[in-house]
């Protein structure tokens, strides 16, 4: 093979991507293809999960008509919360029940009353001027679980979404859980209402007192967990309002 031949030959296979005419070892893309320019990460801006100037109406107008879980399908109406939307003390229960399903308003049953009594009876006792509309007072979900049952973990983290909202909104200086499942999807804790209760947990930087739900000491038969109840909100007040 004359050299124009042999060099003919190498270009050709240089040209295929044989890296070596001998040992016939093909190049990788990597090797002959130029390296390409880095192009620097675009920052992205994701949209935050509270909109910065968030406010109570904007949050009912977003949850708007909503279908989002299975809740919807037998609610009559969305309940929202009620109050002061610049409460310093924001209560929180698990749920609507019929009474608060047919109003659009929480805690109005028994339960709700009892709360009311609570509010306003330990307050007063207490020597401090509060009544029930100087709070707010609001739900982990917004639509009746059908048979008052719990609401199970899908439903609470779509609607979670809103209570969330809901308390960054207001950025209350305390927030009280009633009852179990608030008090869990609040702390994300596995203890029961019965040690939680009485003691300071957080939501975010929020200190939450967690009691007992009204509904329970509706039915308790022995007056500690009433007592209990009482000594809770009393602490509750008096961090915030003293
Ligand atoms: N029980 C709750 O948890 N919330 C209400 O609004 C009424 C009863």
């Amino acid at each position: 093979m004359s050299p124009e031949e042999l060099r003919g030959k190498l270009e050709f296979y240089r040209d295929l991507g044989i890296k070596d005419l001998y040992r016939r070892e093909p190049v990788s893309a990597a090797q002959t293809m130029p390296l390409p320019k880095v192009i620097e990460p675009k920052t992205i801006e994701l949209p935050s999960l509270v909109p910065a100037g968030d406010s109570l109406p904007r949050i009912l107008e977003d949850i708007g008509d909503c279908r989002r879980c299975r809740l919807h399908e037998q609610r009559t109406k969305i309940v929202f919360g009620v109050g002061n939307e610049q409460a310093k003390l924001v209560f929180v229960g698990e749920g609507p029940g019929a009474d608060e399903d047919a109003q659009g308003i929480p805690f109005v049953g028994r339960a709700g009353q009892l709360l009311t009594q609570m509010i306003e009876g330990t307050a007063k006792k207490e020597g401090i001027p509060l009544l029930r509309k100087d709070v707010y007072i609001c739900n982990v979900v917004k639509c009746r679980p059908p048979e008052n049952r719990t609401p199970q973990p899908d439903e609470m983290e779509i609607c979670g979404q809103f209570l969330t909202r809901q308390l960054r909104a207001i950025n209350p200086k305390a927030i009280c859980a009633l009852g179990a499942t608030a008090a869990k999807y609040l702390t994300h804790s596995k203890e029961g209402v019965t040690r939680m209760r009485g003691n300071w947990h957080k939501w975010n930087d929020i200190p939450v007192m967690v009691t007992y739900h009204p509904s329970y000491l509706l039915r308790a038969y022995n007056v500690v967990p009433k007592r209990e109840a009482w000594e809770d909100l009393k602490k509750v007040l008096h961090f915030v309002y003293d």
